[in-house]
């Protein structure tokens, strides 16, 4: 092992014997990144996975108000990471969607968009998941697996050089293996680091994220409004004891008005709430705390270095218009996955150049559609301009004339 060029912090040299030696180290345990850890793991390949924070603090019920959209692919992989039978309450399932084109407090365009699982005859589009449930899971799942080691909360160097990657953990041991993987999200650290560029765009809006209970039963239909200031989505989630009727809100805004509406007293929110969502579920009121999340498009020019690949938000970031984020995201462990394990079943180098290459030309044209699609979405739906408007009646009218477009706009949808 040449050790040369391994010591950018100036820490003191190490033999051997103070070093652990795993096949891949993870920094960053967010649900891609651990993900990737438990599918590893669990196909034999030695893993450390790092975060900064205490995973047992991250399952606190005010820790993150969001809840995912799983589509069906990305279940298939949570299944495979065994982390999805270790959901600790049901998830809502996704059988319907509507979409409309709409004004607030006015009815909805009457062109809007209707899906329904039945339609695409494949099961439900996806399962609403919340974060907190899936952080449950994870850290049940860590536990299970003896090739997963976690150290958190810890900070870390991490060096690299042409046949190894070391970690020093500050105050802690050091971790050599074959690749590390940026999975530290969208201020990562480590594509810092390596010198990679970042695409940014700030939509100068904001995602409000919060829960509501109603009166009446969603019967697992989603429902999204394109409004001006930008998409207003009602989400169907399982029930609980005290909230039998319960959805989640992902409600888009102008960043400046976003602030105005996250001050307003809750009865007062609720109400400009319900003005959006329509009468339809009855009486609606908050159930926990609301967020607020700056959004931004963004893109790394690369997705590898030298013995490194970044995944997930690392390497790219979206609107969170079609919900596919952090499906996507999951897409990129997929690839990662499949070409790890294979390497490790060859005896290969998991950190090999063409290994690399092939993770980066997999996921770059898919994640670029993607990116691409959230964007042009909002813009299309958030705009006021009468040709735009025109251009989204037009498509939607379309969508409706030509079954097969409606179709693969599901399959899209549900990622298989
Ligand atoms: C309002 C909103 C709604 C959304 N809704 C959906 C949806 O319905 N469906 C969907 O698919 N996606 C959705 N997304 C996107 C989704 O939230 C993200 O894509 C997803 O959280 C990214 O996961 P990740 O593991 O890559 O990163 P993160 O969740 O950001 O995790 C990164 C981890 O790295 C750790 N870390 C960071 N820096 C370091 C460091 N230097 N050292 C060690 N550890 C570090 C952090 O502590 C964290 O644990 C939504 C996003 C927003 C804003």
């Amino acid at each position: 092992m040449n050790d040369q060029n391994l010591n950018p912090s100036g820490l003191p040299a190490l033999s051997d014997r103070d070093v652990i030696d795993v096949d891949v180290v993870i920094q960053g345990a967010g649900p891609a990144g651990a993900t990737l850890a438990c599918c590893l793991a669990g196909a034999g390949i030695r893993v450390a996975m790092l975060d900064r924070m205490d995973l047992g603090s991250m399952e606190a019920p005010a820790f993150d108000g969001r809840a995912y959209a799983i589509a069906a692919g990305a279940r298939v992989l949570l299944e495979r990471a065994g982390i999805w039978q270790l959901l600790p309450w049901p998830v809502g399932p996704i059988d319907e969607i509507r979409i409309s084109d709409g004004k607030v407090g006015r009815r909805a365009s009457p062109l809007f968009l209707h899906f329904d699982q039945k339609e695409a005859g494949q099961g439900s589009f996806g399962w609403m998941v919340e974060a907190r449930a899936l952080r449950i899971a994870i850290n049940r799942r860590i536990a299970q697996l003896p090739n997963l080691q976690l150290f958190a909360p810890v900070e870390a160097e991490i060096a690299f050089n042409d046949d190894a990657i070391k970690a020093q953990i500050i105050g802690g041991p050091c971790l050599r293996a074959s690749l590390a993987v940026g999975a530290d999200g969208r201020r990562s650290k480590l594509r810092e680091q390596a010198g990679i560029g970042l695409v940014t765009l700030p939509y100068g809006q904001s995602g409000i994220v919060c829960a509501v209970a109603h009166e009446k039963p969603h019967n697992n239909v989603a429902l999204e409004h394109f409004l001006p200031g930008g998409p207003f989505a009602q989400l169907p989630m399982h029930g609980t004891e005290l909230a039998p009727h319960l959805s989640a809100l992902v409600w888009t805004e102008r960043t400046s008005f976003a602030a105005r509406l996250m001050a307003l007293p809750d009865e007062v929110f609720i109400r400009e709430a319900l003005r959006r969502l329509g009468p339809h579920l009855g009486a609606i009121r908050l159930v926990g705390p609301k967020w607020s999340y700056p959004l931004t498009l963004q893109h790394a020019s690369r997705y590898v270095d030298r013995r490194l690949a970044l995944i997930a938000d690392a390497a790219h970031g979206m609107h969170p218009i079609a919900g596919q984020g952090l499906n996507v995201g999951f897409r990129d462990v997929e690839s990662l996955v499949e070409l790890l394990t294979d390497a490790h079943r060859a005896g290969g180098d998991l950190g090999d150049v063409a290994l690399l290459a092939a993770y980066e030309s997999r996921r770059r044209p898919d994640n670029l559609k993607m990116l691409l699609a959230t964007d042009l979405l909002d813009r299309l739906f958030s705009s006021n301009n009468p040709l735009l408007r025109l251009a989204r009646d037009v498509g939607i009218a379309s969508v409706h004339r030509l079954p097969g477009l409606k179709k693969r706009f599901m399959r899209e949808a549900m990622a298989k």
